[in-house]
């Protein structure tokens, strides 16, 4: 079989198996197959490809109309210019949350930074991202899950050379110190609709989607409690849905925060809720 063959196949698999993006899925399992990138994959389409790697394929494509996402059968993602390790233990980047990374950076480049802190830090695409545009800064990462701990301190090796201080940690509750930034991709999916999730079998950990009835449990902590984390001046970044948006922003408000706003996706909806505590 010609990797043509083997691609047409996939997809027509895929499109069965009713995958919402059938053909990239196959170029991605079948050059993740014959260990290359999608552009030499495209270069070969001409070239036989053996019995193993069919086989290969094959049971990669059966795990994807399992549900898997391609991500965590190549266990890799692509997020902000960056290759990141992920498996189960870690929910998969999402392109939403650059909307995140670009609001830290332009906070960053415009103001006297030191302490940074990403909270339920996951994979660590946050706080990776951002320690490599701003190498000088102090950025740590902290998360409940140790399975999240492991991916996170695999991933700051990788692909800062170094180590990140990682805490283990319920939001602040053992991590010391204050901080000029605290921004979060909080769990903030309503129990409900985790709760279908998980029965479908979708296999992200729950952990990291779940965010209480409503899906802003984790906000409001992070907002109350970074009350007294921030340092004066400080500001805090949420990732939201756009639905839980005009709650949360009274919230900061009534809190006290400054310059409560919002910021886009790219899909042009309010994703990220950004406020300031006031220097004094
Ligand atoms: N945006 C993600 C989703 O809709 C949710 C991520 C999260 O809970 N932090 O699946």
């Amino acid at each position: 079989m010609t990797v043509r063959e083997a691609l047409n196949r996939g997809m027509a698999f895929l499109t069965r198996a009713e995958a919402d993006t059938p053909y990239l899925d196959a170029c991605l399992l079948l050059a993740e197959t014959l260990k290359l990138s999608k552009e030499a994959l495209i270069g070969a389409y001409p070239e036989e490809i053996d019995s193993g790697a069919v086989d290969r394929f094959e049971g990669l494509l059966r795990r994807r109309a399992d549900g898997i996402p391609v991500s965590y059968l190549r266990r890799r993602k692509e997020f902000y210019g960056l290759e990141f390790y992920v498996d189960e233990r870690v929910l998969v980047p999402r392109p939403d949350t650059e909307t995140l990374v670009e609001e830290a950076r332009a906070l960053m480049e415009s103001r006297r930074f030191r302490r940074v802190l990403d909270l339920c830090a996951g994979s660590g695409c946050l706080a990776i991202a951002l320690k490599r545009l701003f190498p000088e800064m102090e950025i740590a990462g902290a998360d409940v899950s140790p399975g999240a701990g492991d991916v996170f301190r695999f991933n700051a090796v990788t692909l800062l050379g170094a180590p990140l201080d990682f805490f283990e940690s319920d939001l602040f509750a053992d991590v010391p110190g204050t901080f000029d930034l605290v921004l979060s991709n909080p769990p903030y999916v309503g129990s409900a609709e985790v709760e279908a999730m998980k029965r479908s079998g979708w296999p992200e950990p729950a952990l990291a989607l779940d965010g209480g009835p409503d899906g802003t449990d984790f906000h409001f902590r992070i907002i109350e409690n970074a009350v007294e984390r921030l340092a004066p001046g400080g500001s805090l970044l949420l990732e939201a849905d756009p639905g839980q948006i005009d709650k949360l922003s009274l919230e900061m408000e009534r809190l006290g925060y400054i310059n409560v706003h919002t910021r886009r996706d790219l899909g042009g909806r309010e994703r990220v809720l950004c406020g300031r505590k006031p220097e004094s």
